[in-house]
């Protein structure tokens, strides 16, 4: 059986913190499929379709990774690919708290599939896409928090 994993998330732009997940993910799974979530409370900088080119442009190195884009409640989609798991990151304890609402809705929702979190790393701990929009908006350097291509197009959005 191929085991299956979900890395959703919004992605507004892909940072380190993120690609640290998926990699690691990418160890223990054989298939993790990165989907950005269309979520409308969020007010995104970038549109789903630049979400998905730079998540692509950064995941190229890793065989078992594949980007998709979804609009429907994650469990749904989950279920939709046959996956077996779902992963999370885990920051602070801030995190934690909303982490476990929406994965005990989730079980509620569908008992299947496990959701993983997975500890940042520690030098990523303070690292959102939130923030990295925060500094890039004032052409401050990014480059500690996102490769190359994505650091290019948040300095052609912000000039
Ligand atoms: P969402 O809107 O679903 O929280 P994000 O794009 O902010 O989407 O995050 C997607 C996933 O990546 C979440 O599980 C989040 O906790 C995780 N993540 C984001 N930044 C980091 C980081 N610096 N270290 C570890 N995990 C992270």
């Amino acid at each position: 059986m191929t085991r299956l994993a979900i890395c959703p998330g919004s992605f507004d732009p892909v940072t380190y913190g993120h690609l640290d997940i998926i990699q690691r993910g990418a160890k223990i799974f054989d298939h993790v499929i990165v989907t950005v979530f269309n979520n409308q409370s969020k007010d995104p900088l970038f549109t789903v379709k630049e979400r998905i080119e730079l998540l692509k442009a950064c995941t190229s190195d890793l065989p078992n990774v594949t980007v998709d884009s979804s609009s429907s409640l994650l469990m749904d989609y989950a279920k939709s690919k046959n996956a077996q798991a779902v992963i999370r990151g885990l920051r602070a304890v801030s995190d934690f708290e909303y982490e476990m609402q929406i994965t005990s809705m989730n079980r509620q929702l569908y008992a299947d599939i496990e959701t993983f979190f997975m500890m940042t790393n520690n030098q990523y701990s303070f690292l959102s896409s939130s923030i990295v929009k925060e500094v890039a908006k004032y052409r401050a350097n990014v480059s500690d928090m996102v490769p190359n291509v994505v650091e290019e197009a948040l300095a052609r959005k912000f000039k």
